[in-house]
């Protein structure tokens, strides 16, 4: 019999597709590596078992303990997903702009979900990482992963995601292609990929316009996942060789654009990392082949980006 002993068993080995419509005019080939394969439909599940796994190594996490995370939804429906099947509680805290539908998919999992607001400083006792350090005090027996600084989440992508695309292309990637928020995943993946290629291929971080990494000025934006107002210690920038900057309104027409025209119902920082991949591949040679990966589904944003009296509301286009 084929099965798997458990649900976690089916995190990674995600497939590339090859976006045949999005990117006609360009001559390279250009595949998405598609992330809501994975059964908590995101790219976070991958760390989410190497957080846990490297927690119960090192004696942080142990039997009947409890992880309290600051996540803007993803994270913590991975960490909820493993955390049950190993008999973990897990509190999340969230900032206010993350979508109510996907609060719900936590709650739905077995968590507690606490909400904080948006527009406070990452010091503000009210904001959503100092929040999640009150709770690690006050409840016996907490552990909080702590993703953006946590080596084991880029591990992670080191160890799945950039193998399997190295194997998937048969070594034929030229560049790789990825919004970064914690940097966890351009970093493991980029670094894998450089290494296996003896720095053949060349990596491209895309950031949100108004985040730190690409170093404009830090404003509010309304991509959710990606970019940041901080550097966090998940992220190497000696990995990125270039960064494309991509604003709300670009990222959004490509992400209902690979909904209609490439059955890809993606979310919002999918859109933007194809922006920034379209933007690298359309000078490349017909060799190139351009991985770029799509971090999440887009059923948590139907009432967000797939929305148009939302995008009106906020000045897009439809
Ligand atoms: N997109 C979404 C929707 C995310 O939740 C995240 C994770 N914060 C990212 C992109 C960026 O991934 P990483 O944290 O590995 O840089």
């Amino acid at each position: 019999m084929r099965y798997a002993s458990s649900i976690v068993d089916t995190i990674g080995g995600t497939p590339l597709i090859r976006l045949g419509r999005i990117a006609s005019g360009v001559e390279a080939t250009v595949l998405a590596k598609v992330e809501y394969f994975n059964p908590g439909e995101s790219a976070k599940d991958r760390i989410a078992v190497g957080l846990i796994d490297a927690a119960e190594r090192e004696g942080l996490l142990r039997p009947g303990g409890t992880i309290v995370e600051p996540t803007s939804g993803n994270t913590g429906v991975g960490l909820a997903l493993v955390a049950q099947q190993r008999g973990y509680r897990c509190v999340f805290v969230v900032p206010d702009k993350v979508a109510e539908d996907k609060r719900a998919v936590l709650r739905a999992y077995g968590a507690e979900v606490v909400v904080t607001p948006t527009d406070v400083t990452p010091e503000d006792p009210r904001s959503y990482y100092r929040v999640s350090d009150r709770l690690v005090d006050e409840i016996p027996g907490a552990y909080k992963p702590n993703q953006y600084e946590n080596p084991n989440g880029p591990r992670s992508h080191y160890e799945s995601t950039g193998p399997e695309i190295w194997a998937d292309t048969e070594g034929r990637i030229t560049h790789f292609v990825a919004g970064i928020g914690t940097g966890g995943t351009i970093s493991g993946t980029g670094r894998y990929l450089k290494e296996a290629s003896e720095g053949g291929v060349r990596i491209v971080g895309v950031d949100p316009v108004g985040s730190i990494y690409s170093g404009g000025p830090v404003h509010g934006y309304l991509l959710e996942g990606v970019g940041e107002d901080f550097w966090p210690g998940a992220y190497d920038p000696s990995v990125v060789d270039e960064l494309q900057r991509v604003g709300d309104a670009e990222a959004f027409a490509i992400t209902r654009r690979l909904a209609r025209e490439e059955g890809l119902l993606v979310g919002g920082s999918s859109g933007m990392a194809v922006a920034g991949a379209l933007r690298a591949a359309r000078s490349l040679p017909a060799e190139a082949v351009v991985v770029v990966l799509l971090p999440d589904g887009g059923r948590g944003y139907l009432s967000k980006v797939f929305d148009d009296a939302w995008l009106a509301e906020h000045g897009f286009d439809t």
